[in-house]
């Protein structure tokens, strides 16, 4: 099994805010697999959240010797030797998930969807994500987001009523918030939730960091609107103790390491009476589809990070006015445009 991988700066639509910082330009690492004159395509998109760059991907590809491996259906064995290699590094992890995943696709000649037994016509239908921005702007991104159903607005600032009642006149399209671990103060965030439940919104992702589970708690006994984890839920290990703090969890396959684990998690949180969601980085076609191979299984999708960049090296699944509409070609299903 031979690995070898290319970075590609994807350039963004928008200036992309949220409450942590500013990006224009984000860089994600391409990885394929070749095997029997069959190539993979695998994604790893760095999240500074959690301490990755393209750097610290790269160093781990490098550690990865697959030499004793000649056989990508060995994926439970691979996959743990992968995970043995170092903690963390999820979406250089991911990368490899997501590779050998497309690589026994087209090896059996099957779409993902089929493979997982699945069903194209109920693929997700996603939202479409409204960077924090000044009034003007946001008006702007609302108008050029039409074709969107559903939007998903960053919060978690000071002037979380403007930015939401900004978009309020201008659109009453259903609205999901995620504050990105942006009010630190428990009765902040009660009062912002309990005047968002007025507005419209269907729900809002992490009020609160991660660090403060119990207030987290204390906070979810209070309000209506259901709370979906997003940075208190890396991997499967973190779902137990998130049951009493949430209503759902925001699967990334860049944070939990792949497909194989998600399938894991969906299957656990649907245990706990979770709701599911999937949620992506900044992520090119490889990774977005990839994802929505899945998303029959979700109640909620967030899987547009490759209509916000302007660049998308891959031709994949598209995001026909947010449904997720995949094609009928093994494995992911995606090219690299010439
Ligand atoms: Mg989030």
């Amino acid at each position: 099994m031979k690995l070898s991988w290319k970075q590609y700066d994807l350039h963004l639509r928008h200036a992309f805010r949220i409450s942590r910082g500013v990006e224009t330009i984000d860089p994600v690492m391409i990885v394929t697999l070749e095997q029997d004159g069959i190539v993979g395509y695998g994604e790893a998109s760095p999240s500074p959240r959690y301490n990755e760059t393209i750097e610290t991907i790269e160093a781990f590809l490098k550690r990865i010797d697959f030499t004793r491996f000649t056989d990508p259906f060995q994926t439970e064995e691979i996959l743990l030797y992968i995970q043995s290699l170092a903690t963390h590094n999820t979406s250089a992890k991911c990368a490899v998930d997501i590779a050998i995943h497309d690589w026994i696709g087209k090896k059996i000649n099957l779409p993902l969807y089929k493979f997982f037994g699945l069903d194209k016509s109920k693929t997700a239908l996603s939202s479409f994500t409204i960077g924090i921005d000044s009034p003007e702007m946001l008006i702007q991104k609302v108008r050029e987001a039409e074709e969107y159903p559903i939007l998903k607005v960053k919060v978690g600032m000071e002037n979380d009523r403007e930015i939401i009642s900004t978009i309020r006149s201008v659109t009453d399209k259903v609205l999901r918030v995620d504050a990105n671990e942006g009010w630190t103060k428990k009765e902040v965030a009660l009062e912002r939730i309990k005047w968002l439940q007025d507005q419209n919104v269907e729900f809002v992702e992490q009020p609160m960091p991660a660090s403060q589970l119990d207030d987290i708690k204390w906070l979810r006994d209070k309000v209506e609107m259901p709370l979906i984890a997003d940075e208190s839920v890396i991997g499967l290990t973190d779902i137990p103790k998130l049951g009493d703090a949430f209503d759902g969890i925001n699967i990334k396959l860049m944070k939990c390491t792949g497909i194989r684990e998600a399938l894991r998690m969906i299957h656990t949180a649907r245990a706990m009476n979770m709701k599911i969601m999937m949620g992506c980085m900044i992520e090119t076609a490889v990774a977005i589809s990839a994802a929505s191979h899945l998303s029959p299984l979700l109640d909620y999708a967030d899987l547009d990070g490759n209509v916000l960049i302007t660049d998308d090296p891959f031709d994949g699944v598209r995001n026909i006015k947010g449904k997720l509409e995949l094609n009928n070609n093994p494995g992911l299903g995606v090219v690299l445009r010439s």
